[in-house]
């Protein structure tokens, strides 16, 4: 089983070609870089940059792995959640393909992929069993899923505002960093103090897993109050609110997820994904809590932890297995793009 799988649905426009045993035969990505200017991204220019790489990238995957159309079984691309404008562009391209081929077309859901990255053979350090624990933290999401099998995903707990990666951006700018702010706001944090301020670590000893990271963001700006928003900062007071702001939201994070720990007892491990869990820092200390209640901690490779479309093979792979267990022959060729799309529909389409 060979799938040819395409990502759209933010800043990254990508192709990969996945086997059913994890490997990856090919894989290109194209990190967009029409968004610097307006520091985010920019949904109808996303769209757009996908149109007009898309095509030149599912060429070079095909080329890099040196495969024959005869070779593939069938075309996945994420259907959302996402901006809709680039979701439209890659499941659209994808079904092209697959009438043109006469090939089935899986449709993907985006977190259900991030989901299941963990069980990728070739590219976790473990085998992954079910029931797990996924802390996903990104640009656009935040929130804390028990993954009990293909299909089914409990979800515990998700942000109330912002998603932690937004924190990261915005806090970021403020400190006159950059976008994306995330990586630079690290960087700056490694000469600070951490305990220079004292900032809120919102809904910290609550119950439940929800997250909230707007308090954070609005407790940070009431720190900046005498300075302009041109000026330039003092380096080692940036440097400072960086180190006391990344404390703040780890510890908020970690106290959220202890709670997500004892809501689901049976987890046989932690993991996580999306481009915060890029942050050594936070890393540091999921690992910490997960060996505190005894489980392992994964944290993919960047490359995959960050929108790929490797994830989306991958999960192509392991619901074709998964229908193939209920007798159900897939193809979504009619399966609409959509914006929102909960992962609590997910086991539907294994229903007969
Ligand atoms: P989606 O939410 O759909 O997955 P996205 O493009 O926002 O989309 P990612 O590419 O997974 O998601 O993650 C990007 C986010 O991760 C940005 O907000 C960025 O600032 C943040 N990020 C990346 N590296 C770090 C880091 N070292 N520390 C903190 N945040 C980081
Ligand atoms: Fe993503």
């Amino acid at each position: 089983l060979t799938i040819l799988s395409i990502e759209s649905s933010c800043d990254d426009t990508a192709c990969a070609l996945v086997r059913y045993d994890g490997t990856v035969l090919a894989e290109q990505i194209y990190s967009q870089k029409e968004h610097i200017q307006f520091g985010g991204v920019v949904p109808e220019i996303a769209a757009r940059a996908h149109l007009s790489h898309l095509s030149a990238l599912v060429q070079k995957t095909l080329a890099q792995a040196q495969i024959d159309w005869k070779e593939i079984d069938a075309i996945a691309a994420t259907c959302g959640p996402g901006l809709i404008g680039g979701v439209i562009v890659g499941s659209s391209f994808a079904k092209g393909l697959a009438l043109a081929q006469n090939l089935p077309f899986i449709g993907i859901n985006h977190i259900e992929a991030h989901a299941l990255t963990v069980r990728i053979p070739n590219i976790s350090p473990l085998q992954v069993n079910f029931p797990y624990l996924l802390f996903l933290t990104s640009g656009g999401h935040c929130q804390c899923i028990n993954v009990t099998n293909i299909g089914e995903y409990q979800r515990l707990g998700g942000t109330i505002d912002d998603a932690a990666g937004e924190a990261f951006d915005k806090v970021a700018k403020m400190l006159g960093l950059s976008w994306p702010g995330g990586p630079a706001l690290e960087a700056l944090a490694k000469e600070g103090d951490e305990n220079m301020f004292t900032l809120p670590r919102p809904l910290y000893g609550r119950p439940g897993c929800d997250f909230s990271f707007s308090g954070l963001k609005t407790a940070v700006a009431n720190l900046l109050t005498d300075y302009e928003t041109t000026d330039v900062l003092p380096r080692q007071f940036a440097a400072d609110v960086a180190a006391s702001f990344q404390k703040a939201i780890t510890t908020a994070i970690i106290n959220r997820l202890e709670n997500a720990i004892k809501l689901a007892p049976n987890s046989t491990l932690l993991a996580t994904a999306g481009g915060v869990a890029a942050n050594q820092y936070l890393r540091k200390h999921l690992l910490a809590l997960a060996e505190k209640y005894n489980l392992p901690f994964i944290a993919p490779p960047m490359k995959y932890c960050t929108d790929n479309a490797v994830m989306i093979g991958w999960a192509a792979i392991e619901i074709l297995h998964q229908a193939s267990k209920h007798h159900k022959l897939m193809n979504d060729i009619s399966m609409l793009p959509r914006p929102r799309w909960p992962l609590s529909e997910m086991s539907q389409r294994f229903d007969v």
